[in-house]
């Protein structure tokens, strides 16, 4: 039969992915946080999962190294999809993407008085696309983690970053001031593969699109 590599990262996309797989009859048989392999064997001898950084499964999709994958829009809009079938909304892994303020600063006054915003961010293309569509001037500077630091020691003003309790601002006495998009994970593809295993993977998207959660 022929073999399908799918591309996951661990933590709350596996979680949530791991009951999907199951109602496609694929059980995987280590568990990513407890093993140190990258390769996950399954049940299933044709069907294999590699575990990679949640912003690299596009990459990893996209030259075909993985034939599908599951990653958050967020991911998606920074990649930009190219080489990318995407067919479903999985409703997995939710959260928003959102601007964040220091507790005392007035974002609404700000824009509306037309202030050049320091913007700390991982999501530069998204960040970049929304204060553009608002007419609101920003300096974007592209961070990789702990967004949540920059305002506190005046890297930034605000920075824009996924937020689901809200307690990691809370914390550090941020306010979230303006939801840029809803962000859930989406099942991605590699087109070439779809044409070429069309039999192997359509089972795994039917199985997938019956067992979402609406
Ligand atoms: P890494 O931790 O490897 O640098 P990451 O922080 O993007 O990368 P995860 O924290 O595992 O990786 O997040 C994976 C995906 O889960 C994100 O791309 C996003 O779609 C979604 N996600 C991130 N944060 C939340 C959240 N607070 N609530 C729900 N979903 C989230
Ligand atoms: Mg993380």
């Amino acid at each position: 039969m022929t073999a399908i590599t799918i591309a996951l990262s661990k933590g709350r996309i596996f979680e949530d992915t791991a009951p999907l797989l199951r109602a496609a009859g694929i059980e995987v048989l280590d568990d990513p946080e407890a093993s140190r392999k990258l390769i996950l064997a399954t049940n299933r001898d044709h069907v294999r999962l590699i575990i990679v950084r949640a912003s690299d499964v596009p990459t990893y999709v996209q030259y075909g190294a993985a034939d599908m994958g599951i990653a958050g829009k967020d991911v998606l809009l920074e990649h930009g999809g190219a080489g990318l079938y995407q067919p479903l909304d999985l409703n997995i892994a939710r959260c928003r993407m959102m601007v964040a303020t220091p507790e005392g600063f007035d974002y609404e006054s700000a824009v509306r008085q037309g202030a050049r915003l320091r913007i700390a961010t991982k999501y530069v293309q998204t960040a970049r696309e929304h204060f553009a569509a608002k007419g609101v001037h920003v300096d974007l500077i592209k961070l990789y983690g702990s967004m949540e630091l920059a305002p506190l020691v005046g890297l930034a003003d605000a920075i824009v970053d996924l937020v689901s309790s809200g307690n990691t601002l809370k914390a550090n006495h941020l306010k979230a001031v303006e939801e840029i998009m809803p962000i859930s994970s989406r099942l991605i593809i590699n087109q070439a593969a779809l044409k070429l295993k069309r039999n192997v993977i359509q089972p795994v998207l039917d199985a997938f699109s019956a067992a979402i959660e609406k």
